[in-house]
């Protein structure tokens, strides 16, 4: 019933620049939705924690592991 994608959230495409930015970490909820999770919100209040999708223009991003993993 609810569809509509909430902030942070969307398929892969459909996050615009999140998905290819070295800043974002996908969280993966216990229903099966994926959340991109803004890392650069940590340090710099700029950027929302989960940014509404897609994006498609950002100051930070950084083309790079789109998964944010292996990275402390
Ligand atoms: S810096 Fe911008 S493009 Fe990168 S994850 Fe954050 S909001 Fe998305």
């Amino acid at each position: 019933m609810n569809d509509r994608p909430r902030n942070g959230q969307a398929p892969g495409p459909a996050a615009g620049l999140c998905a290819g930015c070295t800043h974002v970490r996908r969280v993966t909820s216990a229903r099966g939705s994926t959340f991109y999770l803004c890392r650069l919100s940590l340090v710099d209040p700029r950027f929302p924690r989960y940014p509404a999708l897609p994006v498609v223009s950002c100051a930070g991003f950084e083309p790079g592991d789109s998964e944010g993993a292996g990275s402390s």
